[in-house]
């Protein structure tokens, strides 16, 4: 049996049998990773408390046949805030669900995890998360190479008059191409600057990008369709981060 360490972010947390738990995590230097807490539910330690959604621990594993076992978890910063406040726990756990969703299992992603870092701690003190949520979706997706295409009509590689967004196409579409597809959104100059800037901007000055023009309610579209485009199903944790805005 071998070992290994490495710095985490809880990610989810389930149930495995009468007394075990499994954790999704999203680790530095070894990726996305499940890993077993054996008897996580008979005892009440500071161990099991450290495990928490969005915290983030140093983490000790030890390999097993079919899942690794985390042997140690040390808490390095508690993300309670983001569990405490139920529209922060909502765009945390969207965030979660987002990552484990496209983020492939094992792979060094380590620019990903201390993004997602920043972003948490962000969220952490933020009072307008909503500009926060909607650059988190689109950097994470930039990552990993899904990218919208947002310059040139995906159809036809024109960029002088685009006008729709093509979930589907993934990315923006000309008029003459429009006619011939379904589902699109409009979409206008400033819509898409906008888009450009959220990728751009250091998360934590997003307030200062230029909205004048911008149809917020396109945009949170946009990238929910996109998304799920991608993933070929809605994420679950969006009906939880809808109701909560509601
Ligand atoms: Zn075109």
């Amino acid at each position: 049996m071998s070992m290994y360490r490495t710095r985490a972010l809880v990610l989810k947390t389930r149930n495995l049998g009468e007394a075990d738990r499994v954790l999704l995590l999203l680790t530095e230097d070894h990726g996305k990773l499940e890993a077993a807490v054996k008897g996580a539910r008979r005892q009440r330690s500071r161990f099991v408390g450290n495990t928490l959604p969005f915290n983030l621990i140093h983490a000790m594993f030890f390999t097993g046949k079919n899942l690794d076992q985390l042997s140690q978890a040390q808490l390095i910063h508690s993300f309670a805030v983001l569990r405490e406040d139920l529209v922060k726990m909502a765009y945390a756990s969207y965030w979660a669900e987002l990552v484990g969703e496209f983020v492939p299992e094992r792979e060094n992603v380590r620019e990903i995890f201390r993004f997602m870092l920043a972003a948490l701690i962000t969220l952490e003190k933020s009072d307008t998360p909503e500009l926060l949520n909607l650059a988190f979706q689109i950097r994470i997706l930039n990552y990993l190479g899904y990218q919208p295409e947002l310059e040139n009509c995906v159809s036809c590689g024109d960029g002088s008059a685009v006008v729709q967004f093509s979930p589907i196409e993934g990315g923006v579409v000309c008029r003459q191409c429009a006619a011939d597809l379904r589902d699109l959104i409009p979409v206008n100059r400033a819509d898409i600057r906008f888009l450009i800037a959220l990728s751009a901007t250091d998360i934590r000055k997003l307030a200062e990008i230029d909205q004048t023009g911008v149809q917020l309610g396109t945009i949170r579209a946009l990238l929910r369709r996109f998304i799920e485009a991608r993933l070929d199903k809605p994420l679950k944790t969006q009906v939880f981060l809808d109701s909560v805005l509601a």
